[in-house]
C-alpha cells in the first residue's frame, strides 16, 4: 500500500522509529533524548532528502500529546493549588509577558518590521511551551513542590493571555476605522474572557461532580479497559469540547478535566492509566518540532538567530528571574521558573503562523521562531538539569536541597541513646517512606538506629524528617541521587518502593558499591521477586504473600510453612 494513503500510521511509524534510534543515540553520548527526538523531526522534516512525513498530522498528533500531559498534570493539581500561586503567577507571567514582547519588539524595530509585526514577534517570544516545562518539572520531579507549582500557574497564565492574543491579532492587521475597530476589539476580547469564565464555572459546578461520577461508575464495573477508556474520554472529550464551544485552548480544557478528577479517590488510577499514552505523544510532539526546521537559516541569517535565541534564553530568564525575587519569593523559585520559561514551543508556532498569514510579519520571522524554538528547547534540555542540581548545593532549606538533615530536636540524644555495645555499625538507608518505608523508619528510630530516607514526594519527606530521619530527597534510582547514601558504610538498606524497574535499579547500583550489604527488597510478584534476587537484594519480601500468611495465623488450618 502506498505510503500516503496511510499517512497517520506512516507518521506515526516513522516518528516511533526515528525518535528512539536518535533518542538512544542522543542518550549514549550523555544528551537529553529530547534531542534526539529533534534531530528525528529534523530527517523526517521537508527540509532534508528523503522521506517527508505529513505535517498536518504530525501536528495533531503532537497536539493528542499536549491534552494528555496537561491532564495528567491538573490531577495533581487542585484549585486551591491554583488559587494559592495565584498572587505571584498571575502579575509575574503578565508582566513577564510584557517584557519579553518589548525585547521581541526592540528586535522588529530593528529589522524594519512594522508595530503589528512586533507585537506578534515579541508575543510569540514571550510563551513557553507546555511541554517543552512539564516534562521537565517531571524528570526533575519537582512538579509537585512549591516552585513546580508556580511554574505551572504561570503556564495557565500565559495559555490564557494566548486565548485573548489570537482573537486580538486580526485586529492589528486592520488598519483604518481605528475608533470603531477599538470598541469592536474590546467586545470581542470581553466575548472570548465570558467563554473561559464559562467553561472554568461549567467544570467547578458540573464537572465536579459529573466527571468524579463517571470514574466511579466506570471503576465499580470491574472492568479496567473501561476504567482506562472512561480516562482517555474524560481527557480528550473535555479537551475538545472545551475547544469547540469555548475557544478555550485544547490544554487548558485537559487541566481542568484533570484538575476536577484530581479532587476525587480515583486519580491516581486515573494518572497511571494515562501516562502511557501522554509519554508516547508527547515523544511525537518534539519529532513535530524538529520537522518545521529549516536549517538553512542558521547559514542565511545567524546573527538574527542569535539575537532571537538570546531574547529567549537570556532575557525573558533574566526578566522573570528579577520578577519573582521582587515578590519576594525563594531563590530557589526564581531560579526554578526563570530555567523553566527560557525556551518557546507550540504557542509561539501558532502565533507567528497567524501573522505571517494576516501579513503582519514576514516569512522570515517565522523561520526565526522556528529556529529559537528548535535551538533553545534542545538548550533547555541540557542546562534545566544543571541548574537544578546546582540548586540541590544550594545552603539548606527545607524546599530545595537535595539533603536535608533532620532538625536538630528530633535527632537521637547522644547521651540519652546510648547503644548497646552490640549494636550494628554504620547507618540504615530506606528508599521510600510511604506505607512501608514509614514503618520501618520510625521503629528503627525507636530503637535510635541512624537512618537515612531516600524520598521524592514532598509529604512524605516532612514525615522522615519529622520521625527524625536525614533525607535526601530525589529518585534513588538516580545513580548521582543514590551516591549520597554511603552505601559503603551502610549497616541495611530498605529498598521499600514498589515499582519493580526502579527498585531493581536501586539494588543493582547498591550491590556493586557494597558487596557484602544486607539488602532488603519490597516485591508484589513471583517476577518481580526473581528480578530483585537475581540483581542482588539478600532478602525480598512479597506484599501478598504476608498478607496471605497473616490471614491464614489464627485459623482452624493454620499457616503452612511457605518456601
Ligand atoms: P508506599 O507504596 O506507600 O510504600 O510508598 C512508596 C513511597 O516511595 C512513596 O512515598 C514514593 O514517593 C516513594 N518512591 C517511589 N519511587 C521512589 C524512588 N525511585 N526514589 C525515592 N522515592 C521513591
Amino acid at each position: 500500500m502506498p505510503e500516503h494513503a496511510t499517512p497517520i500510521i506512516a507518521n506515526i511509524a516513522v516518528g516511533f522509529v526515528l525518535a528512539f534510534v536518535f533518542g538512544l543515540a542522543a542518550h549514549r553520548i550523555r544528551l537529553s533524548p529530547l534531542v534526539g527526538y529533534l534531530v528525528a523531526g529534523i530527517v523526517v522534516g521537508p527540509f532534508t532528502p528523503g522521506f517527508v512525513a505529513d505535517q498536518s498530522t504530525s501536528n495533531e498528533l503532537a497536539e493528542l500529546g499536549v491534552i494528555l500531559l496537561m491532564f495528567a498534570v491538573g490531577l495533581h493539581f487542585s484549585l486551591k493549588d491554583l488559587l494559592e500561586v495565584r498572587a505571584i503567577a498571575l502579575p509575574g507571567a503578565l508582566t513577564q509577558i510584557v517584557a519579553a514582547t518589548a525585547m521581541g519588539m526592540a528586535f522588529a524595530r530593528y529589522h524594519g518590521w512594522d508595530l503589528g509585526g512586533g507585537i506578534v514577534f515579541g508575543l510569540a517570544l514571550s510563551v513557553a511551551s507546555t511541554v517543552v516545562m512539564v516534562r521537565a518539572l517531571q524528570e526533575l520531579r519537582i512538579i509537585e513542590s512549591e516552585r513546580g507549582r508556580i511554574a505551572v500557574g504561570w503556564l495557565v497564565v500565559e495559555d490564557l493571555a494566548m486565548v485573548v492574543a489570537l482573537v486580538v491579532l486580526p485586529s492589528l492587521a486592520g488598519g483604518e476605522g481605528q475608533a470603531a475597530s477599538t470598541w469592536a476589539l474590546l467586545a470581542k476580547v470581553a466575548l472570548t474572557l465570558t467563554k473561559v469564565g464559562a467553561f472554568v464555572a461549567v467544570m467547578l459546578i458540573a464537572g465536579r461532580r459529573v466527571i468524579p461520577w463517571i470514574m466511579h461508575y466506570a471503576a465499580h464495573t470491574g472492568s479496567r479497559e473501561l476504567f482506562r477508556l472512561a480516562v482517555y474520554a474524560v481527557a480528550i472529550g473535555v479537551a475538545f469540547g472545551a475547544a469547540k464551544l469555548f475557544d478555550v485552548s485544547f490544554a487548558l480544557g485537559a487541566f481542568f478535566a484533570g484538575m476536577v478528577l484530581g479532587e476525587s479517590k480515583l486519580s491516581q488510577r486515573a494518572t497511571e492509566e494515562a501516562l502511557p499514552l501522554r509519554d508516547a505523544f508527547a515523544v511525537l510532539f518534539f519529532v513535530s518540532v524538529g520537522m518545521l526546521f529549516d536549517p538553512r537559516v542558521l547559514i542565511e541569517e545567524p546573527g538574527a538567530v542569535l539575537a532571537t535565541l538570546a531574547i529567549i534564553v537570556l532575557g525573558k530568564s533574566l526578566a522573570a528571574f528579577a520578577i519573582v525575587l521582587l515578590f519576594g519569593q525563594k531563590l530557589a523559585s526564581a531560579v526554578t521558573i526563570a530555567a523553566s520559561l527560557a525556551q518557546i514551543g507550540e504557542f509561539s508556532f501558532i502565533l507567528i503562523g497567524i501573522g505571517v498569514e494576516l501579513g503582519l510579519v514576514p516569512a522570515e520571522a517565522s523561520n526565526l521562531i522556528l529556529a529559537g524554538a528548535i535551538l533553545s528547547i534542545a538548550i533547555n534540555s541540557l542546562v534545566f538539569p544543571l541548574v537544578e542540581r546546582a540548586l540541590a548545593g544550594l545552603p539548606a532549606r527545607p524546599h530545595h536541597p537535595l539533603i536535608v538533615p533532620a532538625p536538630a530536636a528530633a535527632r537521637p540524644d547522644p547521651i540519652a541513646t546510648v547503644q548497646p555495645a552490640q549494636a550494628p555499625a554504620g547507618h540504615e538507608v530506606i528508599v521510600g517512606y510511604g506505607r512501608v518505608g514509614s514503618f520501618v523508619g520510625a521503629r528503627l528510630r525507636q530503637a535510635g538506629r541512624r537512618v537515612l530516607v531516600f524520598e521524592e514526594g514532598d509529604e512524605n519527606v516532612e514525615a522522615a524528617l519529622r520521625d527524625g530521619a536525614d533525607v535526601v530527597r530525589g529518585n534513588a534510582a538516580d545513580p548521582a541521587v543514590l551516591e549520597a547514601a554511603d552505601l559503603a558504610q551502610a549497616h541495611r538498606l530498605y529498598v521499600t518502593i514498589p515499582e519493580p524497574f526502579e527498585a531493581g535499579q536501586v539494588v543493582e547500583q547498591a550491590r556493586a558499591i557494597n558487596p557484602r550489604l544486607e539488602i532488603l527488597a519490597r516485591a508484589h510478584s513471583d517476577a518481580a521477586m526473581q528480578h530483585l534476587a537475581r540483581l542482588g537484594a539478600s532478602r525480598t519480601i512479597m506484599g501478598e504473600r504476608e498478607i496471605a500468611l497473616r490471614m491464614l495465623e489464627g485459623s482452624a488450618s493454620g499457616p503452612t510453612p511457605v518456601g
